[in-house]
């Protein structure tokens, strides 16, 4: 077996005296498309929070391609990062948010742009080719110059999307990239979405659409208060998984 491109090792997230996150541990491997399900309150965001460090995990590790993502081992000894270096580890891994966090003033062109250029240190006719190029591939090239407002949710989306995309991650983590959206725009980010798994993206995305994570997935993993109660590929976990939990989770998702 090779190596995982992205190991989560006994991740717990604690708040008060509450364990949120309570030692999660998972492999995921390169190209490989996780799909997050489970009850509101069961975790899942703040799993994605601490993978790419928005938040700190109380316990636990998150290894990307061998690097830690919150020091480095010396001696047998996890020695933290400044802050430099946890912000240039975390670029590797995106994140698409349930609320896009476009900047209102710019462009969707320059809302891609900025992070090459402010981040990556890009020229700024390099950085707007690579906006260019990854707002065609979420099909904006049309509204490149349009602001937020002047889009749909779901044309935002994709802005964000290809936003994420120009900082070429390794990972792209996805919490619920469709949850805020009008039914009728949905379908249009999860294509986008479905498009970069097809190009070999990793990701790993919260979802609370079934038939897109069964299509899409390679695996379900399933969390129920901070852990994770069951792991395997979509078919059976939608159709045979053997555990009562998710059973009886999808029985109430259909039913609503
Ligand atoms: P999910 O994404 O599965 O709906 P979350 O990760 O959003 O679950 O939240 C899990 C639990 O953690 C919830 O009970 C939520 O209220 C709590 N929680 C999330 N963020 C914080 C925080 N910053 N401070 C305190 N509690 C939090």
């Amino acid at each position: 077996m090779t190596a995982p491109l992205l190991a989560i090792r006994n991740l717990s997230k604690v708040y008060g005296e509450i364990p949120v996150v309570d030692r999660v541990s998972l492999d995921v491997a390169r190209g490989e498309i996780v799909m997050v399900i489970g009850p509101s309150g069961a975790g899942k965001s703040t799993l994605l929070r601490c993978v790419n460090r928005i938040e700190a995990p109380s316990e636990g590790e998150v290894v990307l391609d061998g690097v830690n993502m919150a020091g480095e081992m010396r001696n047998g000894k996890l020695v933290p990062d400044p802050a430099t270096a946890t912000a240039r580890k975390r670029r590797r891994i995106g994140m698409v948010f349930q609320r896009f966090n476009l900047f209102a003033h710019l462009s969707a062109l320059d809302n891609v742009a900025i992070g090459p250029r402010r981040v990556l240190g890009m020229k700024p006719a390099e950085a707007r080719a690579l906006a260019a190029e990854q707002l065609a591939r979420v099909r904006l090239s049309d509204h490149v110059a349009k602001r937020p407002a002047q889009l749909s949710g779901g044309q935002q989306q994709r802005v964000a999307i290809a936003r994420a995309m120009a900082m070429k991650p390794e990972v792209i983590l996805f919490d619920e990239p469709t949850s805020a959206l009008d039914p009728e725009l949905v379908g249009e980010v999860l294509a986008v979405i479905r498009t970069l798994a097809e190009d070999g993206m990793t990701m790993m995305v919260v979802t609370h659409e079934m038939r897109f994570a069964r299509e899409v997935g390679s695996r379900v993993v399933f969390m129920e208060s901070g852990r994770v109660v069951a792991d395997m590929p979509p078919a059976k976990f939608f159709s045979d998984s053997g555990n009562p939990r998710v059973a009886e989770f999808l029985a109430r998702f259909h039913a609503s």
